[in-house]
């Protein structure tokens, strides 16, 4: 069990003080679990200039000796498998299988990423002059700055620090207030593993005051950030104006399409799952289910019915599937949407309101909700809400179906059943999102592809899948020539 009262920043393999210290809560009970120090931007130098000087060692340790600590890292978190969930789920209020499935793909991506030590391939290519050689690799940007969320406090650290370690970077990374115990668990896997001093440096902070001086810190060069379109588009401006790298990975309002010839068993376990897994709270979840109007009743009648099924409760219950909200804002934010829903002229078929009765006073809790007849270009349609909160728009053929799913400013996950072959093949090539799923919900990704969205969900970077090295990396171009003359490119080729 988690049982340290309070945590510290870790900078240069240190466990330091600094800053006045503010409660973490356990969603599930309201209850404070620990204590997080609030640095300022001080701490933010500190440990920048900390992993600047990592950096230049670290850079020159062979990427297969690099990727040795990863290796130890992931056995080390599969050592600790159960603990981690655990600590998880007292943070963020996921329910304990979710939490594990979390804390597997950290797991896999420490081994999917150690194995990037003995690959990072370059290209080598022909040189167009006589003995000459040509090639490209993979080189280091530097000083990494990390901010993550806390829908995915420990998965998407790693999708992000993993990477950017294998390549010889160093990381200064600043985790979600809410949820800052899986940076300080994997902070101390760090150092178990091995990983040289002030490689990894974790600053315990507020977005507007940490996250804000890494943003603002000329040396670091490159920001990778997972979180709302508000922070991240702010975030994108300011690196903008210091022409700094960095990766955006937003929001999403991501959509279950079902079609009339669908297996409507299997979509609607689709759907559940989807749509309340972590409450909603997933930036894959289900929030629509664009259905066609041939087998629409039939839907809404057996997600009804299902729904009714769903154990909502505190997540360290096994018997519970739907954990609770992660905080006050959070709920508040879901009940304007019943609102809006309600005036806008949706038809509320289930739930719409706070769990308040019994054990559910303790906690933050929002009952499944279902509205129906809702119209694409309505709020409840368009905006990311982050609860467990489906809409239900009803479409008349294939190409409408399309067209609702791609008619909104996200476009992160989307799903279609059907079991229609060359439906399936036209929707993965027109559904406009970074991840497609077919005969399946809309989350569930897995490490070794690109994760990421395209419109507003992100600016055209992935995380995980090899593809995250492009976000950790410069690609150089090296020219060696062996002629022993002066030869130029483009004059003397003939
Ligand atoms: P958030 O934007 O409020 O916070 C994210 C992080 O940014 C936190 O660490 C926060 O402290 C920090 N931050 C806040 N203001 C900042 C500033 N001015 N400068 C620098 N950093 C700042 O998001 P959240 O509420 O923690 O997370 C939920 C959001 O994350 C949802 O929109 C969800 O869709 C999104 N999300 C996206 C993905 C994805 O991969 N696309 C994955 C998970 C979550």
């Amino acid at each position: 069990m988690f049982d340290t009262k309070q945590l510290s920043h870790y900078i240069d393999g240190e466990w330091v003080e600094g800053g006045e210290f503010t409660s973490v809560i356990n969603p599930a009970t309201k209850k404070e679990i620990v204590q997080i120090p609030l640095a300022d931007a001080s701490k933010v130098d500190e440990a920048v200039a900390t992993a600047k000087r990592a950096q230049k060692e670290w850079a020159l340790v062979p990427a297969p000796q690099r990727a040795e600590v990863l290796f130890e890292v992931g056995r080390l978190m599969k050592e600790k498998k159960e603990h981690l969930a655990n600590a998880l789920t007292l943070e963020n209020g996921k329910v304990l299988e979710e939490a594990r499935g979390e804390v597997q793909e950290g797991i896999d991506m420490a081994f999917y990423m150690a194995g990037e030590g003995r690959r990072l391939f370059g290209h080598t290519t022909n040189a167009e002059l006589k003995d000459k050689f040509a090639m490209s690799v993979r080189a280091p940007v530097g000083v990494v700055g990390i901010i993550t969320p806390w829908n995915f406090p420990i998965a998407i650290a790693t999708w992000k620090s993993f990477p950017a370690i294998v390549a010889g970077n160093t990381v200064v990374w600043k985790p979600a207030t809410e949820t800052p115990i899986m940076a300080f668990e994997l902070a101390k896997i760090f150092e178990q593993a091995g990983l040289p001093k002030g490689v990894v440096n974790v600053v315990f902070g507020k977005g507007g005051t940490v996250g804000d001086a890494m943003v603002h810190h000329p040396d670091i060069r490159v920001i990778s950030f997972t979180g709302s379109n508000e922070t991240g588009s702010h975030i994108a401006g300011e690196c903008g104006r210091q022409l700094k790298k960095v990766s955006l990975e937003m929001g999403g309002k991501n959509a279950v399409i079902v079609m009339d010839d669908a297996d409507l068993s299997l979509a609607v376990e689709g759907i559940l799952w989807s749509a309340f897994g972590t409450s909603g709270q997933r930036c894959t979840a289900c929030s629509r289910v664009i259905v066609h109007e041939k087998v629409k009743d039939e839907l809404e009648q057996r997600l009804l019915t299902e729904m009714k099924k769903l154990t909502i409760g505190n997540g360290m219950d096994e018997a519970n599937k739907v954990g609770p909200i992660i905080n006050q804002a959070g709920l508040d934010k879901i009940n304007d949407y019943m609102k809006i829903g309600k005036e806008e002229g949706a038809i509320l078929l289930a739930g719409g309101f706070e769990l308040t009765e019994g054990d559910f006073a303790q906690g933050y809790y929002f009952a499944p909700t279902l509205f129906t007849d809702v119209k694409i270009d309505m709020r409840i349609a368009q905006e990311e809400i982050f609860g467990p909160v489906v809409s239900l728009i009803p479409v008349g053929s294939f190409e409408e179906a399309i067209e609702a799913n791609n008619d909104v400013a996200y476009g992160l996950s989307s799903s279609i059943f059907t079991n229609d072959v060359n439906q399936v093949f036209k929707a993965q090539r027109d559904l406009d999102t970074g991840i497609v799923y077919v005969n399946a919900g809309t989350t569930g990704a897995e490490i070794h592809l690109p994760f990421g969205g395209t419109k507003g969900t992100g600016n055209g970077h992935r995380d995980s899948g090899v593809q995250a090295l492009d976000v950790f990396t410069e690609w150089k171009a090296v020219y060696v020539d062996y002629s022993g003359k002066l030869q130029r490119a483009q004059i003397d080729t003939e």
